[in-house]
């Protein structure tokens, strides 16, 4: 694969609106993935296999749930710098990203939000630095943008509930220690429980012929009679606003990591445009080139100020879930734009995994469809706006 070369675009000096801090865990971050991923994700990809040995380096960097007070083991950080260390993930690899995003905003926050203090202090630490890897158990086999249908169930023991059903498109399921599952008691209402492996009955099947996040793994959660002990249950939330808090914070950080793809798929096509010569000049010197280049960065630049707005508005916990929604789904929308049309500027050379284009591409279709589909983003605009639901 090419040498990373990667500088990010920044037509509107949006990192003047950054402090040092965040620059400084900025070059950190990207020196990390320049040295220790750019080298290693292609072969990864292509072999459809996932980098566990990158695990303790991210939890020595503080990638896994940054905004977890350090009191439970996070660095308390505020939530551009985990958008920015998001980011910084992502325009190298989705995949990595979304190992990244499931451990601190679906396992982590989880925990963090509604856990008991000795869930905090028994799972936490051990998260943040990747000696523990969860995972984040939603989307049914027939339950996917309506997770309010789950048929996932667990039953009253006295000191121990049952849990029985079966989870679907489980990202870090192949590998994970424990599993946040989202679940229905009795009464019909959905709570969390973490379910660790070696509980019987608790199987993790791994999802092979994926040409989307390769260098991820997926995999489903299977709980036939596992009983899982009381004290592992959330003790403070019930009904769908559980695992829906938990979907914002994850679409927050991929507003930003979405972004990245975009970011690195326009530096590769300018960076070559300039370099290949046909009919005697650059190509960047052709004004389709061009247009295609102005497009992109343009918005390009619009996204990374809503998504600078988007995390001041976070920092001050005044972002809406329907504004966080917006973000996932235009950053998801422009990349997938974006990467098309730097692959058409590669010509030849951009389906090869020479470069990075094509692998974001193909990732980015399932960095648009989790966390709730352009569609039903759509639909989560909509009935902000008009206060009308067209879901049902
Ligand atoms: C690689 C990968 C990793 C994933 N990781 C996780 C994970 O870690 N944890 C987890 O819980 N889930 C995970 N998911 C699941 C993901 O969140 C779901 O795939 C997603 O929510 C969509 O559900 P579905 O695939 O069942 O599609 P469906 O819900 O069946 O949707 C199919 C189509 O119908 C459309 N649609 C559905 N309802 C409506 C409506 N009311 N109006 C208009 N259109 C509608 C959708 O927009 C979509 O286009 C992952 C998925 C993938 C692909």
């Amino acid at each position: 694969m090419e040498k990373d070369n990667y500088r990010h675009p920044d037509y509107y000096l949006v990192d003047e609106l950054l402090t040092e801090e965040q620059l400084l865990i900025r070059n950190t971050v990207r020196s990390f993935v320049k040295k220790e991923i750019s080298p290693i994700i292609e072969d990864y990809a292509q072999r459809a296999a996932f980098p566990s040995h990158l695990l303790q380096g991210m939890g020595q960097l503080g990638c896994f749930g940054p905004f977890v007070p350090a009191e439970y083991g996070g660095a308390g950080l505020d939530y551009i710098t985990y958008g920015i260390m998001m980011q910084e993930l992502e325009r190298c690899d989705s995949g990595i990203r979304s190992t990244a995003s499931v451990q601190g905003s679906l396992v982590m926050f989880p925990i963090y939000k509604f856990g008991s203090e000795e869930q905090k202090h028994k799972y936490l630490p051990k998260l943040a630095t990747g000696e523990l890897m969860g995972c984040f158990g939603l989307t049914e086999p027939d339950h996917g943008s309506n997770p309010a249908g789950m048929t996932t169930r667990f039953t009253d023991h006295g000191s121990h509930v049952v849990l029985n059903g079966a989870k679907m498109w489980i990202s870090n399921a192949p590998f994970a220690d424990i599993a946040v599952v989202w679940a229905k008691n009795e009464q019909n209402e959905i709570q969390g429980l973490i379910v660790e492996r070696g509980m019987e009955g608790f199987s993790t099947p791994e999802t092979h012929g994926k040409w989307s996040l390769r260098a991820s793994a997926t995999g489903e959660l299977v709980f036939d009679n596992v009983k899982v002990p009381k004290e592992n249950i959330f003790p403070t939330i019930k009904g769908l606003k559980g695992p829906l808090t938990c979907l914002s914070s994850a679409r927050y950080g991929i507003a930003w990591g979405a972004l990245g793809c975009a970011m690195d798929c326009y530096d590769t096509a300018l960076r070559y445009s300039l370099q290949r010569i046909q009919f005697g000049k650059p190509i960047a010197g052709f004004q389709l080139t061009q247009k295609k280049l102005a497009e992109m960065i343009t918005e390009i630049t619009k996204s990374q100020l809503l998504n600078w707005r988007l995390g001041v508005l976070r920092n001050e916990d005044r972002a809406t879930p329907a504004q966080i929604s917006m973000a996932k789904r235009n950053s998801c929308d422009i990349a997938l734009k974006v990467a098309r049309e730097a692959r058409q500027i590669l010509g030849g050379m951009g389906i090869t995994g020479e470069y990075s284009i094509m692998r974001h591409s193909m990732n980015l279709e399932s960095v648009v469809t989790y966390e709730g589909t352009h569609d039903i983003h759509l639909l989560i605009t909509g009935m902000d706006i008009t206060g009308i639901n067209a879901f049902s």
